[in-house]
């Protein structure tokens, strides 16, 4: 690192356990780009404003909790990121914050390796953040795309924002669909021993998706892999949306193979 070299940042709180900055760390480096990614644990927005400023950060990526409430503050906002509410990305232009959402690309591409969205019926778990960046993209490739969500009120009204239809959990036996996608955080590391399904369920399904990227191979999906699905792990959704803020940053080709590598490497042995 020296005077010329651009500076990201990931801004949220909590930072500690994000794989971004291996991942855009390594990215740089096999680009040859002379920049540097850092976590930033920020309590506020204004805090993560400011930081921008004082650093002359280049661009970041915005975690919990502050998705959904960077928008208001950005000078721009792309037509995705408003219609999901929420920001993953800014980008620093002229002295103007551009917010963007890379995680409805980020999950359509996980899921178009494996198959073709258009016209298929994906049943969604929770009504959070993913869950809106995935209804979202879903139907932006012509896709069906329904909710199930644990807190009923959250639910119909992410159904009423978004205009699709909504099931509550309890009703998770009378659903089948072509893909099962877990937007919320049960099996995530450390309680990696939990399923946010009952796996007489997932035979309802060809093809199950987790977003968790933490542990690679969650119960949910190794239950849907013995239930016969084909699945999907968060971890795809996590390197594509790295590589579309690698765009959205630096116009370049981001090198999505390279990217996987360090991810499942970092998350298989612990080293980049
Ligand atoms: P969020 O906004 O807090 O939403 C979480 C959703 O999960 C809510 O609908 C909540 O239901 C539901 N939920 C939580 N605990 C539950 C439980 N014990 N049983 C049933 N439902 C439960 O979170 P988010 O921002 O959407 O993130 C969700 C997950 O996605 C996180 O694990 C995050 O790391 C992951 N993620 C991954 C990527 C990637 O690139 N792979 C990108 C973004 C997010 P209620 O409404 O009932 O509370």
């Amino acid at each position: 690192m020296n005077s010329d070299s651009k500076i990201y940042a990931l801004f949220g709180n909590p930072v500690r356990q994000s794989l971004s900055p291996v991942l855009h760390n390594a990215t740089f480096q096999h680009l040859s780009i002379n920049a540097r990614y850092v976590a930033l644990r920020v309590d506020t927005v204004q805090d993560a404003l400011e930081q921008i400023k004082r650093l002359n950060i280049q661009g970041g990526s915005v975690t919990i909790p502050h998705k959904t409430t960077i928008g208001e503050y950005l000078d721009e906002i792309s037509d995705s990121a408003l219609r999901i509410g929420a920001v993953n990305t800014v980008a620093v232009s002229n002295h103007r914050l551009k917010g963007a959402n890379t995680d409805w690309t980020g999950l359509v591409s996980a899921l178009e390796e494996l198959l073709i969205i258009k016209g298929k019926t994906f049943v969604i778990l929770g009504a959070g953040g993913a869950a809106r960046a995935a209804v979202y993209g879903i139907r932006e490739r012509g896709g069906i795309p329904l909710i199930v969500n644990r807190t009923i009120q959250r639910g119909e009204k992410m159904a009423a924002d978004l205009n699709c239809g909504f099931y509550p959990i309890s009703d998770m036996k009378k659903i089948g669909g072509d893909c099962l996608i877990n937007t919320t955080p049960v099996g995530m590391f450390p309680s990696h021993e939990k399923s946010p399904a009952d796996k007489n369920i997932l035979r309802n399904f060809r093809w199950v998706m987790d977003v968790i990227y933490n542990p690679i191979k969650t119960k949910f999906l190794c239950d849907a892999q013995a239930a016969g699905c084909s699945t999907i792990s968060g971890t795809s959704m996590f390197v594509h949306q790295g590589a579309e803020q690698i765009r959205i940053w630096t116009g370049l080709t981001p090198p999505v193979d390279f990217m996987k590598n360090v991810v499942l490497e970092k998350l298989r042995y612990g080293r980049n």
